[in-house]
């Protein structure tokens, strides 16, 4: 069932997104050769509960702690640890904070260091995949249009998308329907209306889109070892377009607002 949201409820969920994003630029600070990701998590968590919020991952399912930090070849549910970055990793980290009982969800891919030009394509193909997605997140549009624009932009440079792992619905609850794959059809599945909170992520891999569940049984990574970057939003559709909750940085005028979506 989806959950349309009301315009309070979506304020409520841009404040736990600014959280979020708080704990993002944050993790791009810190983020350096040396720190630990149990580290990073902590200061994550810090963040999150000095600002009034619960970090809605920790004790979902069991999940031990605030953030996932999945570096290099892991694709999402990465348990921080004593792993120590360093340079020439890539991290992922994904974040959920609830605030004033609404949720938001957002991930970003850190680049430690020097890369490869190839892993420097492979984040910004996924970014901009996510831009892309956002983007057909409009009233009378389709889930699927959103799905496509994401695949469109991911194979198109070369990459390929995961199958098994998917965007959803957000809000009163970490997952909520509809779920939102990264490929599809245009104009197929759910049809998108005011109100509706998603979480919109691609993950994408310079590989192939096969993978691996660790002994952990959360973390998963390429089952080919190659790269692999997650980019997630969470977007409220609103009659005036697609609003994204979880921003980084505060555009200081409506035209910079939408220039994020060009
Ligand atoms: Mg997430
Ligand atoms: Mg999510």
């Amino acid at each position: 069932m989806i959950v349309l949201k009301s315009d309070a409820e979506i304020e409520k969920m841009a404040a736990a997104g600014a959280v979020v994003a708080r704990v993002l630029n944050l993790m791009e600070t810190e983020i350096a050769e040396g720190i630990t990701t149990a580290q990073l998590d902590e200061l994550a968590e810090q963040t999150v509960r000095d600002a009034g919020g619960v970090p809605t991952f920790k004790g979902y399912r069991g999940f031990p702690a605030s953030i996932c930090a999945s570096p290099n070849a892991m694709v999402v549910h990465g348990i921080p640890s004593s792993y120590t970055v360093v340079d020439g990793d890539i991290l992922s980290v994904d974040v959920g904070v609830t605030l004033d009982g609404l949720v938001a969800d957002s991930a970003w891919t850190f680049p430690v260091g020097e890369i490869s030009e190839r892993t420097r394509e492979l984040l910004a193909t996924c970014e901009k995949a996510l831009l892309a997605g956002i983007e057909q997140a409009q009233p009378g549009n389709h889930v699927g249009d959103i799905s496509a624009a994401v695949q469109q932009i991911t194979e198109a440079a070369g990459f390929a998308v995961i199958r098994t792992l998917v965007g959803h619905g957000v809000g009163r609850a970490m997952h909520e329907d509809p779920q939102v794959p990264n490929f599809g059809e245009p104009g197929s599945g759910t049809e998108l209306r005011e109100g509706m909170t998603i979480a919109i992520e691609p993950m994408i891999t310079a590989g192939t889109h096969e993978i691996a569940l660790a002994d952990d049984e959360w973390s998963i990574s390429t089952a080919d070892g190659s790269m692999s970057a997650h980019f997630e939003h969470t977007v409220a559709i609103t009659t005036d377009g697609p609003r994204i909750l979880t921003v980084r940085t505060v555009p200081e005028s409506a035209a910079a607002a939408t220039s994020l979506l060009a």
